[in-house]
């Protein structure tokens, strides 16, 4: 007898206009620095005292910690932000994670300016009521060290105190490049060994890296190793594509290739030993050209755009897998997955544990491209398989070698309804999404909507 079959999944859609949003002068905080011989310019000193005055005045989304100290004992300040009075997003799921950094080399003010702004501006929209601002905080932790190297901040100088490049001291092909001063060893630096055991302790599971510098006017993506594009490049392409049709006509390239070969920084390790799509953003030198202030923070503003975006919609930063049928017929199985994010996934596979929990059955592997679905069929002994068990799938969060693995449960909200025959025997197994042909129909171009309880 076969038994229809009926499950719901809670889903709710949004539209948001993220990629159009624009910039209001009334809502973009003014980088406070001073000038000081031609850049504007905030000692260590000022920035700790304002930070703690945002941690004091703003308790419920500020949490200040220090991710260590300085080869001069100054403390390396991370803003922590997020809706504090709440430990999940509202459907009881993680919230995203991002992970921002300015300041590696002491005389590029304007990335850390931006640092401080990407903080200030969800404080500031938080406490006007700002839609955007708020959702992000309730929905993200947004972690910022706004001054890696208050050392050479403070005395205007690239280097850290021991005259080493920080952004050449990272534990990823260090010191395999013709390069600046790198230091004696990966990691040497007191200020890159904390941000890597920083990064290792809170955000491993980001889905977002910034990390903030000035120069000239481009974005960069890993690799700065390699000329070659990164096996994420169609994630770093659509966020190309997307930024320069509607935000910012910024450059947005390959570090190699858009800047020059280097080796050893905080962009290549983050993407490389940690796994998260990393982008170093670069303002332009208009600092050192005297009188130019005033289009600082016009500047700063357009990289801004930039980056609410990165942040409003990095729930699609990563592969989201969602099973849209599984079947099990004449000892075949057919799986049909739909992925809604934006990286593509080479390592998927389908498991079938029982209730213990035990994996009694796992498929082989499989990819599914990015915004794109996939259709799987495996040989099978359906024996295996009774309505006590759970399904899950275990995929890679993106194609890098190092990303995030995650296993995640077939919707357990699912009513699974198998095909017996009449002495009782099993003969099959139906399982099938009925927004599935929603998703069919209105494709998945998924930028402009994000799916709240779907995670
Ligand atoms: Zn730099």
């Amino acid at each position: 007898m076969r038994v229809a079959v009926g499950l719901v999944v809670c889903m709710m859609l949004a539209v948001i206009p993220s990629a159009a949003a624009q910039y209001d002068p009334t809502q973009t905080p003014m980088w406070p620095g001073e000038p000081v011989d031609s850049h504007v310019h905030m000692t260590w000193a000022a920035l700790t005292l304002e930070v703690n005055d945002w941690a004091d005045e703003n308790s419920d989304i500020v949490d200040l910690v220090s991710a260590g100290k300085s080869e001069l004992g100054r403390d390396l300040w991370v803003v922590r932000l997020s809706d504090w009075s709440m430990e999940t997003k509202a459907n009881g799921s993680s919230k995203e994670i991002v992970y921002i950094d300015g300041g590696h080399h002491g005389n590029e003010y304007l990335g850390t300016a931006l640092a401080w702004l990407s903080a200030k501006w969800y404080i500031n929209g938080w406490n006007d009521g700002n839609e955007e601002a708020i959702s992000v905080l309730q929905n993200n932790e947004l972690h910022i060290l706004i001054m890696l190297n208050p050392d050479g901040n403070d005395i205007d100088t690239r280097w850290n105190i021991n005259q080493v490049d920080l952004n050449r001291n990272y534990d990823h092909y260090w010191n395999t490049c013709p390069t600046t001063q790198p230091g004696s060893s990966a990691f040497s630096e007191a200020e890159t060994a904390a941000n890597a055991a920083y990064i290792d302790a809170h955000v491993t599971d980001a889905d977002l890296y910034v990390t903030m510098h000035t120069g000239v006017w481009i974005i960069l993506y890993p690799w700065g190793k390699w000329p070659e594009q990164p096996p994420d490049w169609e994630l770093f392409w659509t966020i190309r594509d997307t930024v320069n049709a509607g935000i910012s006509d910024i450059p947005i390239q390959n570090a190699n290739q858009g800047l020059y070969p280097n080796c050893g920084t905080s962009r290549d390790y983050g993407y490389g030993q940690m796994g998260f799509p990393t982008f170093t953003f670069e303002t332009d030198d208009e600092q050192f050209v005297p009188g130019s202030f005033e289009n600082i923070n016009d500047r700063l503003a357009e990289e801004m755009d930039v980056m609410r975006y990165l942040i409003e919609n990095v729930w699609y930063w990563r592969a989201r897998l969602v099973v849209q049928s599984l079947a099990v017929e004449e000892g075949t199985l057919t799986l049909d997955v739909i992925n809604h994010g934006q990286a593509s996934t080479a390592n998927a596979s389908l498991e079938y544990h029982n209730a213990a929990g035990e994996v009694l059955w796992a498929s082989s592997l499989f990819g599914v491209n990015a915004t794109n679905s996939t259709t799987v069929s495996f040989d099978v002994d359906q024996n295996v398989f009774t309505t006590e068990g759970k399904w899950n799938l275990n995929y890679q969060k993106r194609v890098i070698n190092a990303a995030t693995w995650v296993n995640e449960t077939v919707d357990s909200n699912l009513t699974v309804n198998f095909i017996e025959a009449e002495e009782g025997f099993l003969l099959g197994f139906g399982l099938f999404n009925p927004l599935a042909v929603i998703f069919s129909m209105i494709g998945v171009s998924v930028l402009t909507r994000r799916e709240e309880d779907n995670d």
